[in-house]
């Protein structure tokens, strides 16, 4: 029998196919658009600019100075060629990095926005915004952040290197896993978890042995959809919690730091709820969610020790600190010891334990 549940729908327009990238020009249109100002990182100016080119008179320009984090300094910068350039909507091309600086404008003009992901990291479908004043980073929810149209193009994906590919797929697989057991899940947030973190688990295997894999980089890009879906709808705990902590800290690559720590996430919480986790179990072939999880980040070469990707070890302590002293709710509960235990494995990439 089902349990009683609330379900909340982003409204988005979802495009997503081989080629897609080419509709861009007919999505501007159908916004009741006619100017749009493309965002881009200074790594794939020349894509943004090649897109320009491509909508035409459609285009304001490109803004081509998004960067990791979102600082309020660069968004004020983008909001003066925003207004400068007269456009009427924007359209971001590449990682969680550009599509962030795309709904920071958005949030403060309400702007039409097309996002056009490059990576797995999933902010294209939520109506979340991080973003940096003063190294400090904080998050905001608002409508206005939620992108009206999704432009997803498996195409685009097959320049993203290796290393990030990877890691990109573990911020991706995060948000499924923790969706599973979420304390609002609800029978559809469950169905788009199960099948995003099915399709992420086999199409990398594919690209990595093929970073041009048509089949793996599609099946990659349709599993990051749904992933980033469930993170929209659905509230995340310890895995989240601790890489926000870890991230802000210490200043440590995004998608990494979801990679080191997920396997020790998974396996800590999966002692309370084994059963929610079992698909993920499942779609590694294996009996535990959190000891697959590590043995597969080494099949596929990603990393699994903070202190490879830039993680002090004195830095041990304060994290444990900074991550149990605001509350959350967790599938189960935990004490600053077996976070700091956790934390000190992860540092040193060793097998995730159940920490009882
Ligand atoms: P990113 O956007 O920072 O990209 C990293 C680098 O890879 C950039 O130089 C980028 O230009 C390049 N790149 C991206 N796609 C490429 C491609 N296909 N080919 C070649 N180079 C490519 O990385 P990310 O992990 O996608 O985003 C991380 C940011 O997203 C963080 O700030 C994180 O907080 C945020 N994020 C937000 C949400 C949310 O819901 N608000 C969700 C997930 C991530």
């Amino acid at each position: 029998m089902q349990d009683a549940f609330e379900l909340h729908v982003n409204p988005a327009r979802i495009i997503f196919g081989d080629g897609s990238l080419s509709r861009t020009a007919e999505m501007v249109r159908d916004l009741g658009c006619s100017r749009a100002l493309v965002l881009s990182t200074p790594q794939q100016k020349q894509q943004a600019e090649e897109l320009s080119k491509t909508i035409g008179d459609l285009s304001a320009g490109v803004y081509a100075n998004a960067t990791m984090h979102i600082p309020i300094e660069v968004t004020e910068d983008a909001l003066k060629t925003l207004k400068s350039s007269h456009a009427d909507c924007t359209i971001a091309i590449g990682g969680g990095s550009t599509t962030g600086l795309g709904k920071a404008l958005a949030y403060r003009t309400d702007m039409p926005q097309i996002v056009i992901p490059t990576t797995y990291a999933g902010s294209e479908v939520t109506p979340i915004l991080g973003q940096t004043q003063d190294g400090v980073k904080t998050t905001v929810s608002d409508p206005k952040i939620l992108p009206e149209i999704v432009i997803y193009d498996p195409q685009l994906t097959y320049s993203l290197p290796a290393s990030m590919t990877v890691t990109s797929a573990f911020n991706g697989l995060g948000h499924a896993a923790e969706a599973l057991y979420a304390q609002n899940r609800n029978p559809i947030s469950t169905l788009m978890a199960v099948e995003g973190a099915r399709a992420l688990i086999e199409a990398l295997p594919a690209i990595t042995s093929d970073p041009q894999s048509r089949e793996g980089r599609r099946d990659a890009l349709y599993g990051a959809w749904l992933c980033g879906t469930v993170l929209a709808s659905v509230g995340m705990a310890l895995h989240h919690k601790l890489c926000h902590t870890l991230g802000g800290t210490f200043d440590l690559p995004h998608a990494d730091t979801h990679a080191v720590v997920l396997p020790h996430a998974i396996a800590f919480n999966e002692v309370a709820v084994p059963d929610l986790l079992r698909p993920i179990a499942n779609a590694l072939e294996a009996d535990e969610a959190g000891s697959a999880l590590h043995e597969y980040a080494k099949s596929i070469s990603a990393p699994t020790a903070l202190k490879d990707i830039g993680m002090p070890e004195d830095g041990i302590e304060r994290a444990a600190e900074l991550a149990v002293n605001k509350p959350y709710w967790n599938p189960r509960e935990f004490d600053r010891e077996q976070i700091r235990r956790l934390i000190e494995n992860a540092y040193h990439g060793r097998v995730p334990e159940r920490l009882d």
